[in-house]
């Protein structure tokens, strides 16, 4: 068995765009996103579906990139 493969998972606090915060569990200490369940139309209700469609690819495309950062550092 390979150790050291799989990062180790932590508490880590979210941070929304919104203010809220709440805590899951991840690699990193802290994370911040630009939408949560909190302000997702999906939950909230409200209609700016397409808006929030962006800014949710905003958010992958920067979690990817996030991503890549970090293994490169693990190398
Ligand atoms: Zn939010």
């Amino acid at each position: 068995m390979k150790k050291d493969i799989h990062p180790k998972y932590q508490k880590c606090a979210v941070k929304c765009a919104c203010g809220n915060t709440f805590e899951t569990r991840d690699t990193m200490p802290e994370i911040h996103v630009e939408i949560c369940s909190e302000c997702h139309p999906f939950y909230t209700g409200k209609k700016k579906l397409m808006d929030s469609a962006g800014r949710i690819e905003k958010f992958r495309k920067k979690y990817s990139k996030f991503q890549t950062k970090k293994e490169e550092k693990e190398q």
